[in-house]
């Protein structure tokens, strides 16, 4: 069986692991500083911020820049239903955009004409590891002032090009940048997510919320020598990551960039295996943007039967996922208050109605794309 991905981790991830149960101190502590730390570096951020997932980071990035009942929030139905119910956490109404064909991320040409008088924020998705067109959504974000949320879940290790340098995701190119580390993400400590941002008040907001507004941190209670009583200045949430996870995450931050580039190995060599499937949309990087490759997605063509073809590949013991799903279409949305942007959404139905992701991960070998290719084309022809 071919799966559609496994987490790279070995006894470096156990030892850490261990080291942790043995210190006797388990939760957020001294190794998420440790993690924060190495992954600001990577990303090249002045503050990051560990959390429990990408969803409690995106929740906490939406009270951050002040989305409150009834504001808009710019963003994606064409993405995991995270995106869109972090906007429903804070009683905010998600505008949908449309997507481009070609990259599966928001139209930045259709975000002008979907601002309303109420719209807030730009929550953008770089969409399975491709990045957004940050400097078309950053100008109409400048001129319209509205803050710029990215949901990078799936984003760590991608670069976009800004003059001649190359950038980490995350750095950030918007306001606040929201990462994830569940175990189909690019590397992971089982659930996780972080928050990076260069501006100081946002990163105390993100310190205080996710332990409860708590005015002491345990952590301080715990080595000071006088008794210390902690007051809770606000309403807060528990949305910290254990040190458990974080030092797991250490150990797969040393690995993101071999990670990464064993993705990019993987991704040109289904490109090549796939290249004479003439009806085949296979996805391409714009110039200015190198992706970690987290998903690989093809279009069938439209007359195929995405579950047929998806069966086919199942039979012949290849895990594949449908593509990125439509939030709007869900039951969790319908009837719920959700605005339509400027054009409709028919590029994202289509993508979710005609992508397949294939199995793509370190350790997928020559023979198994071999497989994957040979019995996808098949399909294709067949059905
Ligand atoms: C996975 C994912 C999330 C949610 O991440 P969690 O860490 O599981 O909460 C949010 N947005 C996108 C685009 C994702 O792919």
């Amino acid at each position: 069986m071919i799966p559609i991905t496994r987490p790279w981790m070995d006894e470096r991830e156990e030892e850490a692991a261990r080291r942790v149960i043995r210190s006797g101190w388990i939760t957020q502590g001294p190794e998420v500083t440790r993690f924060e730390a190495a992954f600001s570096a990577t990303v090249q951020s002045e503050h990051a911020c560990a959390v429990s997932s990408c969803t409690a980071a995106l929740h906490l990035a939406l009270l951050a820049v002040g989305v409150r009942e009834g504001d808009h929030v710019l963003t994606v139905s064409h993405s995991f239903i995270a995106t869109a119910n972090a906007i429903r956490y804070c009683g905010a109404i998600p505008v949908f955009v449309d997507i481009e064909r070609s990259t599966y991320n928001i139209d930045p040409t259709k975000l002008e004409d979907s601002i309303t008088p109420r719209t807030r924020a730009i929550l953008c998705v770089h969409q399975m590891g491709m990045p957004c067109d940050m400097g078309a959504i950053g100008e109409v974000a400048a001129r319209r002032g509205l803050a710029v949320i990215e949901d990078a879940a799936c984003a760590v290790g991608s670069a976009i090009l800004r003059g001649d340098e190359w950038q980490p995701v995350g750095r950030p190119h918007g306001d606040i940048a929201c990462f994830s580390f569940h175990p189909r993400k690019v590397i992971t400590t089982g659930e996780g997510g972080m928050l990076t941002t260069a501006r100081d008040e946002y990163y105390k907001a993100f310190r205080r919320w996710r332990q409860h507004s708590m005015s002491v941190p345990d952590t301080v209670r715990h080595g000071s020598p006088e008794v210390v009583f902690e007051a809770y200045t606000e309403r807060g949430f528990n949305y910290r990551m254990t040190d458990l996870s974080a030092a797991v995450g250490c150990v797969q931050l040393e690995r993101l960039a071999e990670i990464v580039s064993k993705r990019r190995v993987l991704a040109e060599r289904y490109r090549q295996l796939l290249s004479d499937a003439e009806e085949l949309e296979l996805p391409q990087e714009p110039a200015w943007a190198r992706t970690n490759w987290q998903s690989y997605c093809a279009r069938l063509p439209a007359r195929a039967d995405q579950k047929w073809v998806m069966q086919h590949l199942l039979d012949h013991g290849i895990a594949t996922r449908r593509g990125i799903m439509c939030s709007h279409l869900e039951p969790a949305w319908s009837g719920r208050e959700w605005i339509a942007g400027a054009g409709g959404l028919s590029e994202s139905e289509q993508a979710q109605r005609q992508c397949v992701l294939l199995p793509l991960y370190p350790g997928l070998t020559e023979s198994e794309q071999e497989q994957v290719a040979l019995h996808l084309k098949e399909a294709v022809a067949a059905g």
